[in-house]
């Protein structure tokens, strides 16, 4: 049995072709510059090429026992907390969600429609970054703006990166030895896009991202916390537009405004340098990463772990430890060998009767893909 992954952006698809029963990649690759000069035409070109690829290195697509095609879907609103069945109601669902998330629902959306119409013999299912965090409670999902325009709009937190922080919480449970239902985590998911999440019980009970993802921890080119007022004022003081706000903390901020550079590892060798705005930008990518872990030990009342997965996560020690510097007297400690050393599988890197462990959990949101498409289609045809 295998699932072929998709995972589509404004100008690129990412695939890869799993056996949810094991580690190893049967196929991956990426389509790049969709609709740029000297790329492929369109997505649905894209689409054929992915299939292309795959019956090139794996044979016919019908004799791979292809038992699904897993979409990962940003943006799910409160409509979808499970992976779902893919059927014309559900895409026109999708598609009603759109606004929600402007620049990452509609290249999720044309691949799954391209792909249902190449690919009509296999079961299609979305699999949602907001999905997991539905389980957030009211209190933490609620803004306290007017109860009935926020109703009306669907305002309210979403969060993202669910399906990465879902493998890995169940990777840490794991590690640690313990039951899902019964560990309390920090999950710091860093990578371009950047978040904390409080996951109690195997439930995600509050989440640094928002409404959008843009909110919470300093990212690569996304400012998180900012306080609204100071948009109306740069919108008044200073004429931007309400596009070009949007485009100010999307595209601008973060590291990339701070320092110049939205790579963690060009900001560091700037502060190694002496460039004092890019020793101001890792300070506070840190100081965000600190308060949100304070907020969420507070919010969980016994935590059991501080979970660290994606890109910066996973490779970056020097984020590791001055993050979590200065937290003793909290239970929380890294262990500056174990720490160095750590990053390609999942391990401790706090010292061994630390109160709260430190743990680096390498994230594989291809594989719960397949593992969430896998099991629905399973559970359907038993
Ligand atoms: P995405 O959020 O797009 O899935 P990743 O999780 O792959 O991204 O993270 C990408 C980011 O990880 C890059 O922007 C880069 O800054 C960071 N990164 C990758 N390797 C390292 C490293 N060795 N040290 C520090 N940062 C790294």
């Amino acid at each position: 049995m295998t699932v072929l992954v998709l995972n589509c952006g404004s100008s690129s698809i990412k695939y890869q072709l799993i056996d949810p029963g094991g580690p190893a990649r049967l196929a991956k690759g990426i389509v790049e510059r969709i609709g740029e000069d000297g790329g492929v035409a369109d997505h649905a070109a894209a689409l054929r090429q992915v299939v292309a690829e795959v019956e090139d290195e794996r044979g016919p697509l019908d004799e791979l026992g292809l038992a699904a095609v897993g979409h990962r879907i940003v943006h799910g609103g409160d409509r979808f907390a499970e992976p779902t069945l893919v059927d014309d109601d559900i895409e026109r669902t999708i598609e009603e969600l759109a606004p929600l998330a402007p620049l990452h629902n509609p290249p999720g959306l044309t691949a799954l429609r391209m792909a249902r119409r190449e690919l009509p013999d296999v079961p299609h299912v979305a699999v949602f970054d907001t999905a997991f965090h539905q389980t957030l409670p009211e209190v933490a999902y609620t803004y306290a703006l007017d109860r009935h325009l926020a109703a009306e709009y669907g305002v309210r937190r979403y969060g993202f990166h669910g399906t990465s922080v879902s493998y890995v919480s169940r990777e840490a449970a794991r590690l640690l030895d313990r039951d899902p239902a019964d560990t309390n985590l920090v999950v710091l998911h860093l990578g371009n896009g950047a978040s904390a999440t409080a996951v109690r019980g195997g439930r995600s009970v509050d989440t640094s991202m928002g409404l959008t993802p843009l909110e919470g921890l300093v990212m690569g080119t996304r400012s998180g916390d900012v306080d609204p007022g100071a948009l109306f004022y740069l919108h008044r003081e200073a004429g931007l537009s309400v596009d070009e706000l949007d485009q100010l903390v999307n595209r601008s901020s973060g590291l990339l405004g701070l320092a110049g550079a939205n790579d963690l590892r060009e900001v560091h060798r700037r502060a190694r340098a002496g460039d004092a705005a890019a020793q101001l930008a890792r300070e506070l990518y840190c100081y965000r990463i600190r308060h949100y872990v304070g907020a969420y030990l507070a919010v969980l009342g016994r935590a059991h772990a501080i979970v660290f997965t994606a890109g910066v996560g996973e490779n970056d020690s020097w984020v590791r430890s001055h993050a979590l510097g200065g937290l003793r007297h909290l239970g929380v400690e890294v262990d500056h060998v174990r720490n160095s050393f750590a990053g390609s599988r999942a391990q401790v890197i706090s010292p061994d009767d630390a109160d709260v462990a430190v743990l680096v959990v390498p994230t594989d949101e291809e594989l719960e893909i397949a593992r969430q498409a896998s099991e629905l289609v399973a559970a359907r045809s038993s």
